[in-house]
Formats: C-alpha cells, sequence, structure tokens
C-alpha cells in the first residue's frame, strides 16, 4: 500500500484504539481532525532516505508500546524485504501534530527507518519527539490506552 507524504489519509473512515492488554475495542470514533499520511512506503515507489536522530527511534518505538491502533485489518508485509524474510505489522500509528493534525502511520514505519533508511517528513520527526510518553502511558479512555484527547473529545462521548 502507497501513499505519498503528507497526502490526506482516507484508508479508514474510523480511527480505533485497542486495549493492547485486553483486546477489547474500547474506543473508536471517526476523527475530526485531518489525517496526513506518512511512512506508506511499497517496492517501486521512491522514498526519502537519510539519518534520523537515534533518540526519534527510540521514541517512536515507545509510542508503540503504549498505543495500538485500527489493528483489524490484517497483517501488512513488508514487501521492501525479500520475500519469506519481510516482518509483518499489524496497525497504524497515530501521532498528534499542529493542531487539527495527526499523522497515520503503518505500524511497520520503524522497520522502514530502521532497515530500509526512510527518513519521515521533518514535521514528523518533530512531532514524535514532543509526545509525553508518561502522559501518553498513564491515559484510559475510557479504558483503552488513548494517545491523546482530541478536541473534539466531549462531542464523541455523547
Ligand atoms: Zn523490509
Amino acid at each position: 500500500m502507497f501513499y505519498e507524504d503528507l497526502s490526506e489519509y482516507d484508508y479508514q473512515d474510523d480511527d480505533t484504539f485497542t486495549d493492547s492488554a485486553s483486546g477489547f475495542y474500547g474506543l473508536w470514533y471517526r476523527p475530526a481532525y485531518t489525517r496526513l499520511n506518512v511512512g506508506w512506503l511499497e517496492a517501486g515507489k521512491p522514498y526519502a532516505t537519510g539519518t534520523v536522530p537515534a533518540a526519534f527511534v527510540e521514541k517512536l518505538k515507545a509510542v508503540q508500546r503504549v498505543q495500538w491502533m485500527n489493528v483489524c485489518l490484517g497483517v501488512h508485509e513488508c514487501d521492501l524485504c525479500p520475500e519469506g524474510e519481510a516482518p509483518e505489522g499489524n496497525g497504524e500509528v497515530r501521532i498528534p501534530g499542529e493542531p487539527g493534525i495527526a499523522y497515520a502511520a503503518p505500524f511497520l514505519i520503524t522497520h522502514y527507518i530502521t532497515a530500509h533508511g526512510y527518513r519521515p517528513p521533518q514535521a514528523f520527526i518533530d512531532a514524535v519527539l514532543t509526545v509525553d510518553l508518561d502522559a501518553w502511558a498513564s491515559v484510559r479512555w475510557p479504558d483503552v490506552p488513548f494517545p491523546w484527547i482530541p478536541e473534539d473529545a466531549e462531542r464523541m462521548s455523547e
């Protein structure tokens, strides 16, 4: 599946956050924020490469231990790797950016960075680095580990 970096995400209407401990689908909604694609690579499609800060990669991995979302769509395999050696990923990542914006990346984005030299847009790197992981790890809404409370949270909870 290929999407241009920073194009508008329209793969799924809803964003669904899951409690990784129980596997219970706890929270889904149609987001009011605009989702921008990051890191949807595919063999044969050019992508940006370059070094990224080690702290960024570590932070992104840490985010993925806290947040589990859009996991119901089946497994996605890296098709840049040789067949049979390709890791699989399930789900996506959401990282809030500017007000009204969230970045939408596939779970495999960390693999693309570390194994294939992919360099995401700087705005995404900055957004990941500013995530308050302690806050994210502690938020439940209502029972699901949830990265941040969107501006329209009150309306959604009605
Ligand atoms: Zn790969």
